[in-house]
């Protein structure tokens, strides 16, 4: 059965040679993400060019992602590599470069003492820590921990009520982005993102790639519709957001999250720790499955593997699991799937929209099983996608750059293609290689969404229910 949802898998030191990768996208693996937080630039390097392999010798279509660092916060360095923080003591958090002591805090931010405030809370160590600033103190914060614990060399430091200027694309992520061009990534994914304008920055960069927007801070949620409107895609990345919001938060912020970006039309993907325990398990518990098949309820476009197949024990068997969990729910019924009628998706293309939209209801009314799209700029595919059809959508591209960014669209299989000059041609030819593949036979009905006259961007006006082996015009062959 074909997979609608897609499965995004990070690759990383556990998966670092050309057969683990080959087998990866063997199971499934629709993008390969790039961590560059992590891994050197020819490392990075080999990761594209065994995935453009392993996809072209099994027939599959797989996006790259380039998910890059961004201003992420960490504390410096401590005599022994940590100290203690008692709970009710005072430290002090200091803007310095230089080794720590058992009070004092360096952390890698200038701006230290003009950003935060009095009363701002501190989080450190993945909010296992937790800190208040009791004073300004000349050269340092004066901070209270609220709650104490072993911090060590490094770790990340968060300031979820404060407003930081820091710069949305750190020196590092420009020579990463640039090195990212020179791979050809197909999208690439900004971290720490504060606000559409940070986004925009982003996108100034890298030119025509599409962002996916990372929503991990607690400033990203609270301007999340500007974030969604500059952005290709958005990425509920749970690790991080669960250190700026309450944990027992996350589920509904998640779905508001994704339930706002697929009505606004843009892809949508949830991360982080969906199935953590198969780092050192073969099986997943029951709570991971839950939480992979309550997302892919919700609407998810994309499910994504991090540690899981980065550094895991079991990433050819996460990325398994993970597609027979997407499966089974697909597979269930409407009413099972708890299935909600989509709303017109707002895209700014009105005719394109309502054009899919009324090919996946024709889908159901004549029992089509395959929608067929003619995209230059796979634009239609998104839309039709974003109607979440029952029927797979096949999406004809002459272009790679389009075929490769539409593996991350939910329910599409990117197909090559050859441009005709008459749209009655490229439906004839359609339906030719989809009964070649063996997806339909003489008779079957198939949904065509193509725009006239054909190969033009943006232009998709003409729906077509046509069976195969019908001539155009009707007649049967
Ligand atoms: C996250 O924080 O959930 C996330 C996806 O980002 P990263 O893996 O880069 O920390």
């Amino acid at each position: 059965m074909h997979r609608h949802t897609k499965i995004i898998a990070t690759l990383g030191p556990a998966v670092a040679d050309g057969q683990t990768v080959r087998a990866m996208v063997e199971a499934g693996m629709d993008v390969a993400r790039l961590n560059f937080s992590h891994g050197d630039h020819e490392l990075h390097r080999a990761f594209v060019s065994w995935v453009r392999e392993a996809a072209s010798d099994a027939g599959r279509t797989v996006a790259v992602l380039q998910d890059i660092q961004g201003p992420k916060l960490r504390v410096g360095e401590f005599p022994n590599g940590q100290i203690e923080l008692e709970t009710g003591s005072q430290v002090r958090l200091v803007a310095e470069d230089e080794v720590g002591t058992a009070d004092r805090i360096p952390c890698s931010y200038e701006a230290l003492l003009a950003d935060i405030a009095i009363g701002d809370r501190v989080l450190l160590a993945d909010g296992l820590i937790r800190l208040e600033v009791a004073e300004h103190a000349g050269s340092h914060l004066l901070v209270e921990v609220l709650v104490g614990g072993t911090l060590s060399d490094h770790k990340g430091i968060a300031f979820p009520d404060s407003h930081l200027s820091l710069e949305s694309v750190t020196p590092k992520d420009e020579v990463d982005l640039d090195f990212g061009r020179t791979l050809g990534v197909d999208y690439v994914a900004a971290s720490f993102v504060r606000s559409g304008s940070d986004v925009a920055n982003v996108a100034s960069i890298v030119g025509d790639v599409p962002i996916v927007a990372k929503i991990e801070l607690a400033q990203a949620y609270a301007n999340l519709d500007e974030i969604i409107e500059e952005s290709f895609g958005v990425m509920v990345a749970r690790g991080d957001l669960g250190v700026q919001l309450p944990l027992e938060r996350i589920p509904l912020i998640q779905s508001e999250i994704l339930t706002k970006t697929n009505a606004a039309g843009r892809i949508s993907i949830t991360a982080t720790e969906m199935l953590e325990s198969m780092t050192k398990s073969a099986r997943p518990t029951r709570a991971e499955v839950t939480d992979v098949a309550n997302a892919v309820q919700t609407g998810t476009d994309a499910v994504m593997l991090s540690g899981e197949t980065a550094v895991g024990d079991f990433p050819i068997e996460s990325i398994s699991a993970m597609s027979a969990i997407c499966r089974a729910v697909e597979d269930g019924t409407l009413s099972e799937r708890g299935a909600q009628p989509v709303p017109f998706v707002g895209d700014g293309n009105r005719v394109a929209s309502a054009v899919a939209q009324a090919a996946t209801q024709v889908a159901v009314n004549v029992e089509a099983e395959t929608i067929v799209a003619f995209t230059e700029s796979g634009n239609t595919a998104r839309l039709l996608s974003k109607y979440r059809p029952e029927a797979r959508i096949v999406a004809f591209s002459p272009n790679p750059v389009t075929r490769n960014r539409m593996a991350m669209y939910w329910g599409v299989a990117p197909h090559d293609f050859e441009r005709a000059t008459y749209t009655d041609d490229e439906i004839a030819s359609a339906s030719g290689i989809l009964q070649k593949d063996g997806l339909v036979r003489s008779g079957d009905t198939i949904v065509m969404v193509a725009g006239v006259p054909p190969n033009v961007r943006a232009s998709t006006n003409l729906l077509k229910v046509h069976v195969v082996g019908e001539l155009p015009g009707g007649l049967g062959s």
